[in-house]
């Protein structure tokens, strides 16, 4: 195909950013390190290699994700506890804060909602920032390893997927159907995973996560939640996922709840304010 004449100039035109977020309200991060200082262990749950966990935790609480025994990847989803209706956004999480998220960042919730519903306050992969291949981790660009893909692509049925997982796991905390479990899972953050799009190709990449034994990425709860997490069949996400072929390794789920008035204060965010009349 020809290029029309002025093609290096139109190429040369410098980005805008689509969303720029310095008008986003800042997250009181002083206040949640004093309110975590003062906070005591009240659950955890571990999500066994190839397998999803649930847990709960109200608005106000802690709740940190760890690697344990080995490096790997983490799938997490999101809901309002009192309706699940509100889940994470990945796509306008990604709009907000870019491709990977790190402390201070939000896991934001759609729409007519749009609020945050967890904070980042804390996360020991932090200092990994954004490699030569463009790599970083935390991302909310990758969707979440699934039985249909992999049938599309190679015709097999694996049932351990993150997506199937999540299914499972979020089927036996409701006390619903496999079926209408499925209908509420949702994009995930892909905890751990270090992931990016190739230059050349503008293909979603992922390579050999950094994390190791001990690193955590913790968050704030600003609403309160339901959250599951697959500890993806991927592993380490280093070679590949959708088969039993990688090494798994169990992740860790501890919830923590400040001391009584450690957040005086502070309240939940209320929902979007737009008005919801879309012009009518
Ligand atoms: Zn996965």
């Amino acid at each position: 195909m020809r290029e029309p004449e002025d093609a290096a100039a139109r190429r040369a035109l410098a980005p805008v950013i689509c969303y720029p977020n310095e008008t986003l309200p800042e997250p009181p991060l002083a206040l949640y390190r004093a309110a975590r200082t003062g906070a005591r262990k009240v659950a955890e749950a571990v999500a066994p290699p190839r397998e999803a966990c649930t847990f709960e935790v109200p608005a106000g609480h802690f709740f940190r994700i760890t690697s344990v025994d080995g490096p790997q990847v983490g799938d997490l989803n999101l809901w309002n506890a009192k309706d699940l209706g509100e889940r994470f956004y990945s796509g306008k999480t990604r709009a907000l804060h870019g491709t990977h998220l790190t402390t201070a960042e939000r896991m934001w919730s759609g729409f007519p909602y749009l609020r945050p519903m967890a904070t980042i306050v804390e996360d020991t992969l932090g200092w990994y920032g954004i490699d030569s291949y463009g790599g970083s981790v935390h991302d909310v660009i990758g969707t979440r390893c699934d039985p249909y893909t992999g049938n599309l692509l190679s015709g097999v049925d694996y049932h351990h997927c993150c997506h199937s997982n999540l299914t499972r796991a979020l089927a036996d905390h409701l006390g619903v159907s496999l079926r209408e479990a499925e209908g509420h899972v949702h994009d995930v953050l892909n905890v751990f995973m270090c992931t990016g799009f190739t230059r050349e190709t503008g293909q979603y990449f992922m390579k050999a996560s950094p994390v190791r034994p001990g690193d955590y990425l913790e968050f704030f709860a600003e609403i309160d939640l339901i959250g599951a997490l697959s500890a993806c069949p991927g592993g380490d996400c280093s070679a590949e996922h959708t088969s039993d072929a990688a090494a798994c390794y169990p992740l860790l789920v501890e919830v923590f709840e400040p001391a009584r008035g450690a957040l005086e204060g502070w309240e939940p965010p209320a929902r979007n304010g737009y008005d919801g009349t879309h012009g009518r």
